[in-house]
């Protein structure tokens, strides 16, 4: 598997990045933001995001 980059800082994207961009942003995206992108265009705390991502998981998200 090849690596994602951020597409706003080019960061290399951790394995809960890409579906939590997914479930927040586009479920078709093929590229991708970092937490700390994203919580910004968002408009939103780093934190909430990754409750974000607890919640889906508790949830059996399928994407995580
Ligand atoms: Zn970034």
């Amino acid at each position: 598997m090849f690596e994602k980059h951020c597409i706003t800082c080019n960061a290399v994207l951790k394995s809960d990045e890409i579906p939590l961009y997914k479930k927040m942003v586009n479920r078709g995206a093929t590229e991708y933001m970092c937490i700390p992108c994203l919580a910004k265009k968002l408009r939103v705390t780093e934190e909430s995001l990754y409750e974000a991502i607890e919640r889906f998981r508790e949830m059996g998200c399928t994407l995580f």
